[in-house]
């Protein structure tokens, strides 16, 4: 897609804090981070948003939240806790429409979330 902000950081062309590369997947600091660890996961495939994902892209979830996982790990945050979230949709507020799961951790959150 050649107006996606998160297609241009998968393909190396956006300026991003890039943690962790694969044949699929991408991970980045989030520019604007509600989180002391806010990390955003993507697909390199551009995916609309959770509403649009197909049978076919069962290894790649499995990826995405294996790599989430790791990072959690890496940064520290596996023995106190993190979150996974994807936003779907203008309620949600998703702004960016091209499938990602923020990877939050590093102080306690709240539920419900706001
Ligand atoms: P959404 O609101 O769609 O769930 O999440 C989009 C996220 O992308 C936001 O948390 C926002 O701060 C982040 N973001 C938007 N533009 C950029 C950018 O150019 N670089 C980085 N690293 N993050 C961005
Ligand atoms: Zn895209």
């Amino acid at each position: 897609m050649e107006d996606c902000l998160f297609c241009k950081i998968a393909s190396g062309a956006g300026d991003a804090d890039v943690v962790h590369v694969s044949d699929n997947v991408v991970a980045f600091r989030d520019i604007n981070p509600q989180a002391p660890v806010h990390i955003l996961l993507i697909p390199k495939e551009h995916i609309e948003s959770a509403r649009s994902v197909k049978d076919r892209h069962g290894d790649l979830l499995v990826e995405l939240f294996a790599t989430a996982a790791h990072l959690a790990k890496a940064n520290d945050v596996d023995r106190s806790g993190w979150r996974v979230v994807t936003n779907v949709g203008p309620d949600a507020g998703q702004s960016v429409h091209h499938l990602h799961f923020h990877l939050l951790g590093g102080r306690p959150m709240k539920w419900p979330p706001g």
